[in-house]
């Protein structure tokens, strides 16, 4: 386990390769997998490999991270055919939004039409 996970993270143990995963996607700093329980016919889950809490401390190095993901959400929806019917992409932070895991992870939700957020 590197400085940059945490002992008892599920992500990271997925970036560890301890949880396997199909991975849809890999970069220097990303990968993605499909959700475990997914919400719609393509649901996929972007997560830095490094352990960030969403809650804590991004910082200035971490952003070069998130402008990737955006880079990553489109490769990801070429991939699974949902780039022209559209997709959702979101990160849930915090108690109100339903968080469940601290490692900052995007999802990325296709394949059936959406309803409204909230
Ligand atoms: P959130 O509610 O935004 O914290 O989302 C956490 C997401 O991680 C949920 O949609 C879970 O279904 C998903 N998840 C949890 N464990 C796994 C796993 N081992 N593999 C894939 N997805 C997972
Ligand atoms: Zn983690």
């Amino acid at each position: 386990m590197s400085k940059d996970q945490k002992e008892d993270c599920i992500f990271c143990q997925i970036v560890n390769g301890k949880i396997p995963v199909d991975l849809v996607y890999e970069s220097d700093d990303l990968i993605a997998f499909p959700d475990i329980n997914p919400k719609a016919p393509v649901h996929i889950v972007i997560i830095p490999k490094r352990h960030i809490d969403p809650n804590e401390d991004i910082s200035g190095t971490d952003y070069p991270m998130t402008g990737d993901v955006l880079k990553a959400a489109k490769n990801i929806a070429s991939k699974k055919g949902v780039a022209e019917s559209g997709f959702r992409l979101l990160a849930n932070v915090g108690a109100d939004a339903g968080q469940e895991i601290d490692h900052l992870h995007f999802h990325l939700l296709g394949g059936r039409r959406l309803g409204d957020l909230g």
